[in-house]
């Protein structure tokens, strides 16, 4: 009857280290390594899997390069609205969704205006969420419509701003909106991001659009949409900007 109970042991230790075989080799299988990726030599230069979308060179990225009345020179491209020439930003020519988004700016250096009117620009992704850009350098204003702030919704939580005129970087993670068949919110979008390499906004959660005057609320869209550069009568200047695409999470 002894041998009868050690022999049963054994075979059920066997069989719960096979399961544990087994679960390893389950878990080993889903933790897939991540893709080799060359990040670069320097911080903030694109890495390998990056699209370029500005190098300082053309409008090549971009929508409709033919009527967009920003100028390159030197590097980077500039704001050049005029009053009979009213535009509303550029675009890029094709869309995004989830993606690492990293933006150089920086306001004018001879500071005119004050609150919204003084180096107001901003970061829409898909067209549609507003990241804003501002002199936020000693320019009071509504605090959720300052450099940083996702517009009308969300203060950053620090002012990290550079004097006029320096250059500046956004680097933003965002995560789209999710829509079902019939257009109705499954999951809002959510946004990250750092101002010269300073946290500011934290997987922010989104409400909607980025309106100005009214409620935000979300509108079904695509999956993918352009990355648009606001125009807002201020010379804000570009450059280097690039995205990377992310892998959707579920
Ligand atoms: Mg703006």
């Amino acid at each position: 009857m002894r041998i009868v109970s050690v022999i049963i042991t054994v075979i059920a230790v066997a069989v719960i280290n096979l399961g544990c075989d087994s679960m390893v080799k389950k878990d080993a299988v889903a933790l897939t390594p991540p893709p080799v990726i060359d990040p670069g030599q320097e911080c903030g230069q694109p890495p390998a899997n990056a699209i370029v979308l500005f190098d300082g060179k053309d409008f090549s990225q971009w929508q409709s390069p033919e009527s967009i009345v920003w100028k390159i020179q030197d590097g980077y491209m500039e704001v050049a609205r005029t009053e009979k020439d009213k535009h509303q930003g550029i675009q890029t020519a094709r869309g995004f969704g989830d993606c690492q988004l990293h933006v150089e700016f920086a306001t004018p250096s001879e500071v005119i205006g004050e609150g919204q009117g003084r180096g107001n620009s901003g970061v829409f992704l898909m067209g549609q969420y507003e990241v804003q850009i501002l002199d936020s350098y000693n320019n009071p204003t509504y605090p959720d419509g300052q450099a940083g702030a996702i517009y009308k919704q969300s203060v950053p939580m620090f002012n990290v701003c550079r004097k006029p005129g320096q250059w500046q970087a956004y680097d933003i993670v965002f995560r789209r909106p999710h829509f079902d068949a019939k257009g109705k919110l499954v999951k809002p979008a959510v946004v990250t991001v750092l101002h010269n390499g300073v946290v500011i906004q934290d997987n922010f959660i989104l409400q909607g659009i980025t309106y100005h005057a009214e409620s935000p609320k979300y509108i079904a869209h695509a999956d993918k949409l352009p990355i648009m550069l606001q125009d807002h009568g201020n010379p804000t200047r570009f450059r280097n900007i690039w995205v990377v695409e992310l892998p959707e999470r579920n």
